[in-house]
């Protein structure tokens, strides 16, 4: 997808979303209820204006799409900038791939390092759920990009654990974080990977004040409801074909509320047969 599409999509996309948790989605109401409503103004940055960005030296291109994303809204806050701005991307990206354009890129085994929108929309809607000391687990942690954000964020008092089904990735994962600012937290402990299926979660960290899952499921496993803490958010892409970016925070009676924040497109959550078959 061409990067202004890619803005344009992630743009509609959002406003588009329903931000409540009601039965009926908002969107639907609105074609049964009314005309629908004027396309929203596009926030997205024109190309060329997002190349000015990449005329500074190397060690500043991270920071730059960065500063595109601030531009953009989908990084809104000083925490997630910062976070992200500490881990270069392109320690996580292949040689030859371009790690600074935003969008998603092959990682090998069918998998994907997410878009940087995507990043900074996860980080964000977690960003309270991330405070140094709290547990935070990655489910599909591919690349390993967002778990080594989610360590910078707890800090070496939390915890940051990332799972994945595929042992080459996690091995990669390794690698892409020792070359990177988490290094010294990989290290000490604070932050791993391991390989599991991410669907039954990681109990040895449980309970967990933020859960992020990479990877699209059919349904919200309940393990992974089982083991986020009360007052704790999981943020998990939810569908087939059709997916939606479902924000799920677990009350202090147990309870859980759900709404849906964006449309999104993620490779599926499933098992590692299913996953390579067709590699
Ligand atoms: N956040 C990651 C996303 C990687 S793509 C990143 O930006 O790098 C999704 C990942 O989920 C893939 O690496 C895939 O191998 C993994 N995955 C899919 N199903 C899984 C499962 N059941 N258990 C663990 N990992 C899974």
């Amino acid at each position: 997808m061409c990067l202004a599409a890619a803005a344009s999509a992630f743009s509609s996309s959002r406003c588009l979303s329903p931000s409540s948790s009601s039965a009926l989605p908002r969107r639907f109401l609105h074609h049964l209820l009314a005309a629908p409503p004027p396309p929203p103004p596009l926030r997205c940055i024109p190309f060329h204006r997002m190349a000015q960005f990449w005329t500074q030296g190397s060690l500043d291109k991270n920071k730059a799409l960065v500063e595109y994303l601030k531009q953009y809204g989908a990084v809104r806050t000083d925490k997630v900038a910062e976070v992200m701005e500490s881990i270069d991307r392109a320690l996580f990206v292949a040689e030859g791939l371009t790690p600074y354009t935003d969008s998603p890129m092959p990682i090998g085994y069918n998998a994907t390092i997410s878009a940087p929108h995507m990043h900074a929309t996860c980080l964000e809607l977690l960003k309270d759920h991330l405070q140094p000391g709290m547990h935070a687990l990655d489910v599909g942690s591919g690349s390993g990009y967002l778990t080594a954000c989610f360590a910078m964020m707890v800090g070496p008092e939390g915890r940051a654990v990332g799972i994945e089904h595929i042992p080459e990735l996690v091995a990669a994962s390794t690698d892409n974080v020792q070359r990177s600012a988490a290094a010294q937290l990989l290290k000490d402990g604070s932050l791993s990977f391991h390989v599991a299926d991410g669907r039954l979660g990681w109990p040895d960290e449980a309970p967990y004040d933020a859960i992020h899952v990479g990877a699209a499921a059919p349904e919200i496993p309940q393990p992974l409801v089982d083991q986020l803490k009360p007052g704790g958010r999981m943020v998990i892409p939810v569908g087939s074909y059709f997916q939606d970016l479902q924000v799920v925070d677990k009350n202090d009676d147990g309870s859980v509320t759900v709404r849906n924040d964006a449309s999104v497109r993620y490779v599926p959550l499933t098992s590692r047969s299913a996953q390579l078959q067709d590699s």
